[in-house]
């Protein structure tokens, strides 16, 4: 079982001891006393004094660490002075489960080597009752250290360590594969971890390749290392507990995903269906060579078990090129037909690639309209989620205009469709962006970011009031979903005129790609209340 620890930064000792019981609370296995701030240095007694009550009291097995600046800590005092302390704790009478010292450090001097292998457990210790063990540590804040395989060889040649561990910062998702590779290969137990967003995956997976622990925040603004997630996070939205060696991984991949709403959704889906998943941010940096890299490497990694992927700005069209040029990997009909995809799911015959976004638009739009055969409906914008909302709605018999600031992108989907909107009875025209109002219609649907905390305009909405009166009395369907009320659907709402959320949408599309991953439904309503309490 891999351990979940909860680090404590230490000022004081009863604020720390409340802090390790909210750990246990939250169900965490371990706590780890990060004594580098409190502690000075040779002659600190205090110091020494406040470390042995913590191990005292601590309401968990603990580890004590005295964490030098060099390697991300604040300890700015003497070597002799840390290592006097380790002795003293490990000899003490509440000895602590771990002490960690950095391999640096172990390196600098025999003498220190010597004296740090008083206080720990080890073939030749004299001591009998010295029950604590020494866990070696290397930490790299930058990147992978190019010399890896030779600190791992360096670590392993030390007897007296009887848990290795090795953390860097990632530069990409596949920094994590190689983390699990060590674990895969360890001699003893191992904590192998990568910091920083692009590190989670190592954090989360650990217990699929042996891991022996993972440490996870009290609160978000806890973390001692970048990248670490919550104790509720871990155990809640990620489901650690039920992550093992044969556990599916999907996620959502995309630039930024930080934020995305996808990993509660999922995960509460996996969990209600008793589907052994977990999903996860994948985020992969912008442009076509990192896509192509980062979907090799977790295809080819195959103890990964990575089955499926939302994909999401910037990404979507990248996939399309992806699954063009790689064997093995290609586009569903309805994917090919749109020329747009969002979802990446894996079956006996390979990888496909699938769009829910259509779907997802059609059912919004014919639960407030019943059929859509033969209705009139405006579509704000040329991008994906404009190129999928024609191709499902003139696919399902509607008349679409689309109203685009790039003209030649409406024409492109306007082109790409036209053949088989008319064998269902659609039809697409396009139309200048300054004439998007021109026109009654049944429903408009924004597909612009126009609205969207964090995009180009958050306050800004596509149509002006007396757009809005111009389109007569029709639906106001807005994609964007954060905020659920956008300065659209305010003013949509504020006419008496009937409004459909990006929240619909997201859901239904969510819904679409679980169906494709585990195979069954899940109840839309467990999604719908997911996203709502999640944006808060
Ligand atoms: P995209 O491919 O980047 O397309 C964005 C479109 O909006 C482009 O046609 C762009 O025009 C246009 N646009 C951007 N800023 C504009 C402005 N100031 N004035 C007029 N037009 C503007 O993005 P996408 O993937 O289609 O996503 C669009 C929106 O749909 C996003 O807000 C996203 O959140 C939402 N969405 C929601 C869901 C859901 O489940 N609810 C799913 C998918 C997408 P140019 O080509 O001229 O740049």
């Amino acid at each position: 079982m891999t351990l979940v620890c909860v680090p404590i930064t230490v000022d004081d000792l009863a604020p720390a001891l409340e802090d390790a019981e909210r750990a246990r609370l939250a169900g965490a296995d371990m706590v780890e006393w990060r004594v580098d701030a409190c502690f000075h240095g040779e002659g600190d007694d205090e110091g020494i004094a406040l470390c042995l009550r913590l191990c005292e009291h601590a309401p968990l097995p603990c580890i004590v660490t005295c964490r030098d600046r060099a390697e991300g800590g604040a300890y700015d005092g003497d070597d002799a002075g840390k290592i006097a302390l380790y002795e003293r704790l490990g000899t003490s009478e509440h000895a602590p489960a771990y002490l960690d010292l950095e391999l640096s450090l172990w390196r600098r001097s025999a003498n220190l080597r010597q004296k740090a292998l008083l206080g720990v457990q080890h073939p030749g210790q004299m001591r009998p009752s010295v029950t604590t063990r020494l866990i070696l540590s290397h930490h790299d804040f930058d990147g992978r250290p190019r010399d890896l395989s030779r600190i791992l060889n360096e670590m392993r040649a030390v007897e007296a360590a009887r848990v290795l561990k090795i953390a860097w910062r990632a530069r990409s998702l596949r920094d994590n594969l190689e983390a699990f590779d060590l674990l895969t290969e360890r001699d003893r137990p191992t904590i192998a971890l990568c910091m920083g967003e692009f590190g989670l995956m190592s954090r989360v997976l650990a217990p699929k390749f042996g891991g022996f622990l993972t440490f996870a925040s009290l609160h978000a603004d806890g973390a001692t290392a970048p990248g670490q997630p919550t104790v509720e996070e871990l155990l809640g939205t990620f489901r650690f507990r039920s992550v093992h060696k044969s556990t599916g991984v999907y996620g959502v991949i995309g630039w930024p995903v930080g934020h995305s709403l996808s990993p509660l959704v999922h995960n509460a889906g996996f969990e209600a269906a008793g589907h052994d998943g977990v999903y996860l941010p994948l985020p992969v940096a912008e442009g076509w060579e990192p896509l192509k890299a980062t979907l090799h490497a977790l295809a080819d990694a195959r103890a990964l078990h990575f089955r499926g992927a939302s994909v999401t700005i910037p990404h979507k069209e990248g996939l399309m090129r992806f699954c063009a040029e790689t064997p093995g990997w290609s586009p569903d009909e309805d994917a090919m037909r749109i020329g747009a995809a969002n979802t990446l799911a894996r079956d006996e015959a390979g990888w496909a690639a699938s769009n829910t976004d259509a779907p997802a638009i059609v059912a919004c739009l014919a639960d407030a309209l019943g059929s859509l055969r033969g209705r009139r409906v405006l579509v704000l914008g040329a991008g994906g989620a404009a190129r999928a909302a024609a191709a499902g709605l003139a696919g399902a018999g509607a008349q679409v205009r689309i109203a685009a600031r790039t003209i030649e992108r409406a024409e492109a989907i306007r082109d790409d469709l036209a053949e088989h909107a008319a064998l269902e009875g659609g039809a697409i025209e396009v139309c200048a962006w300054e004439v998007r109002a021109g026109a009654a219609c049944d429903a408009v649907i924004n597909c612009t970011p126009l609205g969207m905390r964090g995009g180009p305009g958050p306050d800004l909405s596509p149509l002006s009031d007396d757009q809005l009166d111009a389109l007569g009395e029709c639906v106001v369907f807005d994609t964007v979903y954060n905020p659920v009320e956008t300065p659209l659907l305010r003013a949509a709402a504020s006419r008496g005129m009937r409004t459909i959320d990006g929240v619909s949408m997201f859901v239904r599309q969510a819904a679409g790609q679980f169906e494709l991953w585990a195979g069954q439904r899940v109840p839309r309503e467990l999604f719908e209340r997911v996203v709502r309490e999640g944006m808060g």
